[in-house]
């Protein structure tokens, strides 16, 4: 059936005037979709691997088992994946550690320090999807949001089997907040199609509705320091030891630098340490280059293809009065080209602590975001949680629309109330 409960979105409303109207299928010929949920702390959003034996509403995971014999390296599949969305949105992704605690138990919706935001495990679902994953929220308020479930009954291995890459883009897509799209190459396209490593346009705009495109930092704004005729002077940042951290950095795109440049105290002890930290800030991979006041090149220090690092470059004998110049940009120019980081200046003796991650605790709240609005109504396709998990207990809703295997398209029947917004856009 064909339902016009919802007032259409303006690429809806586009997609109508630049295309010939199909009877019954209009609805789904939308571009990208938004969700309607989106993580309140999209400065670090952090994911995990659920240990095997974690329990998955009644099943245990096998994640580490399943994708150990089939995708060897998988572990940084995911990490690609997460760094792709990272790339061209104002967030941040952080792999994080994973208790093994049951999936949904837990006071946070976000920011838990058990686990990550975005738990990933695999148990066996039915033949007609590939994984699925929980909205975030508020349309689920608790731990449950944003989590990925992979069939762990499907075949992974990538000479024979589905591409794990391709699949965990499109899952992180929707951990996000992106529902799906019409373009039949988007990676938010409903169904496996094809394999595909990187964001289309359409994948694109759609993050970008949710979170905006990556946004300069308060030093950016403030110096334009992309340049280093315009390098910010972070000399007052220094404190009596010696030291400096700049927190909430970021670079915006693999292409874009960030300059700065400081004046070496009369308290320092004679080296200039400097730090550039994306460890448990971002996946960004980081790199920084110093400069003299005469623009040579000293040292650099890179950590190119890594998800989130640090890099530490050292210059001994440096003089009080003297101006050094620091260059901070992304190690590599492919998925880990963007992303927060801290850059740390320590120009006294005593070691300096890393910058801490920012407190992104978000206590469990009612799911809401459902009722009429429409927003999330894109049909079946991700999860909306309410009440226990019962994937023991999932019952296929299918679609009578195309071919499977889907990504998604089930949908958990909790043993409490359902709601049944899920349903908007169900064909039957
Ligand atoms: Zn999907």
């Amino acid at each position: 059936m064909r339902r016009d409960d919802a007032p259409p979105k303006t690429h809806d409303r586009l997609s109508r005037m630049v295309k010939p109207r199909l009877e019954g299928l209009e609805d789904r010929m939308l571009l990208y979709s938004a969700t309607g949920g989106a993580w309140t702390q999209p400065v670090r959003v952090t994911y995990s691997f659920v240990p095997d034996g974690t329990s998955i509403g009644g099943p245990t995971s096998t994640l580490n088992a399943t994708l150990n014999a089939q995708v060897p390296g998988w572990q940084a599949v995911f990490q690609q994946a997460a760094a792709v969305w990272e790339q061209v949105a104002n967030i941040n992704l952080v792999q994080v550690s994973d208790n093994g605690a049951a999936l949904g138990v837990g006071s946070y919706q976000q920011g838990d320090p058990n686990n990550g935001d975005i738990r990933i495990s695999a148990v066996p679902l039915d033949t007609g999807t590939l994984a699925s994953a929980f909205l975030p929220p508020p349309l689920n308020g608790c731990g449950v949001a944003g989590d990925i479930i992979f069939n762990s009954s499907q075949n992974w291995t990538p000479s024979t089997g589905y591409d794990l890459t391709t699949v965990a883009i499109h899952e992180f897509g929707h951990a996000l907040g992106v529902g799906h799209s019409a373009i039949t190459s988007a990676d938010m396209y409903a169904y496996y199609n094809a394999t595909k490593s990187y964001l289309t346009t359409d994948d694109v705009s759609g993050i970008q509705s949710i979170y905006s495109a990556r946004r300069p930092d308060a030093w950016t704004v403030a110096t334009g320091n992309t340049t280093k005729a315009n390098a910010a002077d972070v000399s007052s940042q220094l404190g009596t030891n010696g030291q400096a951290s700049l927190a909430n950095l970021n670079i915006t795109a693999p292409t874009v630098v960030n300059w700065f440049k400081v004046t070496v105290p009369s308290t320092t002890t004679g080296s200039m340490v400097v730090t550039m930290q994306s460890t448990n800030l971002s996946e960004l991979s980081p790199r920084i280059q110093i400069y003299n006041a005469a623009g040579l090149t000293l040292t650099s220090a890179t950590a190119p293809g890594t998800y989130g690092s640090t890099v530490t470059a050292t210059i001994k004998g440096v003089v009080a009065g003297q101006v050094y110049y620091i260059r901070t940009m992304a190690a590599s120019s492919g998925a880990t080209g963007a992303g927060g980081y801290g850059l740390q200046l320590n120009f006294g003796s005593a070691a300096q602590a890393p910058i801490a991650p920012p407190n992104t605790t978000v206590a469990n709240q009612p799911d809401s975001g459902g009722g009429s609005s429409g927003e999330h109504g894109w049909g079946p396709t991700q999860w909306i949680h309410n009440g226990p998990i019962t994937i023991g207990t999932v019952t296929g809703l299918g679609d009578n629309l195309m071919v499977s295997p889907r990504i998604v398209h089930h949908q958990a029947h909790p043993a409490g109330p359902v709601k049944h917004h899920h349903h908007r856009h169900h064909h039957s």
